[in-house]
């Protein structure tokens, strides 16, 4: 553990945060769960992409919207469908993100909504070893409900449809934090989503809001990319570290960094609505 850090574990998230937000992974997304909602519920092309943006709004995702809805879709069929068919080849392989999760000294948990195969399937291509962290939180993890006898159960006993959890929901991120292990407060949150980071934020975690310019309301920090990871927040190395960056840009602390009612202008909008 480092000497001094304000931190004891770290959450990160991965689809748009451990790589880029540009890859095109998101536009496929879109795509691919408006051809799912086209060939299961048989409505048009553009009724699934205005079903897609409401279920994401209401529900977190269109999975757990079409759940809620009690619609009979299993989450492997969903997943197999709309993540299966993604072009990961887009994501590069990635040595000095592998090299900084290393460095990382805290405990390291990855904290996904996405499912269990994607997961691995994006490390695989950003050349991540999934043994870096301590521990993985994705939707399996989240919602055992779903599968196996538990999810057969449910199925059948009919009555009110099972409740998925999902970022940015208070139970996925009450599972996070059970996978730190620690203080809230001593917990920082990486995350391209301000959904999220502001759910965090709600339960007391410190956040980054990854992928942008400049802070949300409730971000503590914002990098453009995990690449800026050890320059925007050296605390996670410890005192020693942060002291060293400190002297080197001494007029660039933290608090003064833009608020977004400044520069609400120039951060782009989230780009992913799956
Ligand atoms: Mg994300």
């Amino acid at each position: 553990m480092a000497a001094n850090s304000p931190f004891d574990c770290v959450l990160l998230d991965l689809d748009d945060t451990l790589y880029p937000g540009n890859t095109g992974i998101g536009p496929a997304l879109k795509c691919n769960i408006d051809e799912f909602l086209q060939a299961k519920l048989g409505v048009s092309a553009e009724r699934a992409a205005a079903m897609r943006v409401e279920l994401f709004r209401s529900h977190g995702s269109s999975l757990a919207g079409l759940i809620a809805l009690g619609y009979d879709v299993h989450p492997d069929e969903y997943h197999s469908y709309v993540h299966g068919r993604l072009p990961y080849d887009r994501i590069a392989a990635d040595p000095q993100l592998a090299r900084l999760l290393q460095s990382i000294p805290q405990r390291k948990v990855l904290f996904t909504n996405s499912d269990r195969a994607h997961m691995k399937r994006a490390l695989e291509r950003l050349g991540v070893d999934e043994a870096v962290f301590d521990a993985v939180v994705c939707f399996e993890t989240m919602n055992p409900h779903l599968f196996g006898e538990a999810g057969e159960e449910g199925r059948a006993a009919g009555g009110d449809p099972p409740a998925v959890v999902l970022k940015p929901s208070v139970d996925a991120i009450v599972a996070g934090l059970r996978a730190a292990g620690t203080n809230p407060r001593r917990t920082l949150f990486l995350d391209d989503s301000e959904r999220n980071i502001a759910a965090g934020k709600a339960l007391g975690l410190r956040t980054a809001l990854v992928g942008k310019r400049v802070r949300s309301k409730d971000a503590d920090y914002a990098l453009e990319s995990i690449g800026a990871l050890r320059r925007v927040i050296p605390e996670i190395w410890g005192a020693a570290a942060a002291a060293g960056e400190g002297s080197e840009r001494p007029d660039r602390g933290i608090d003064k960094m833009p608020m977004r009612s400044d520069l609400d202008s120039i951060i782009r909008p989230t780009s992913i609505q799956a």
